[in-house]
C-alpha cells in the first residue's frame, strides 16, 4: 500500500497512512494539528509500540492511532477517525 511521508510543513495533513520519521515528528505534527484546529486532544498512550490520541470535545469521536513500523524508527498513522464534532453554533 502506498503511503505518504509527512513533509513537516504547517499544512498539518494528518490522515491514515501518513508516515513520520520518528515519534518526535509525529508528536510535533499532532501538536501543530491540535493548535491549528483548537482541538482538545490528549495523548492517551505513547510507548514503543504506538501513540493513541483522543479528542475531549463533547460528543467528538475523533481517534487517532499511530504505530511504529517494523524495523525502523518511523511511525505511521494506522487509523484516524475524523472529523471532529463541532458544538460551536
Ligand atoms: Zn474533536
Amino acid at each position: 500500500m502506498k503511503y505518504s511521508r509527512y513533509n513537516g510543513t504547517s499544512s498539518c495533513d494528518l490522515k491514515a497512512r501518513v508516515t513520520f520519521r520518528d515519534k518526535k515528528q509525529l508528536k510535533e505534527a499532532i501538536e501543530a494539528y491540535r493548535i491549528l484546529g483548537e482541538y482538545n486532544l490528549i495523548i492517551k498512550k505513547s510507548d514503543k509500540v504506538g501513540v493513541k490520541v483522543f479528542c475531549l470535545g463533547e460528543g467528538c469521536k475523533f481517534r487517532l492511532w499511530a504505530s511504529k513500523m517494523t524495523n525502523e524508527a518511523s511511525f505511521q498513522i494506522r487509523t484516524m477517525d475524523a472529523p471532529h464534532v463541532s458544538l460551536r453554533l
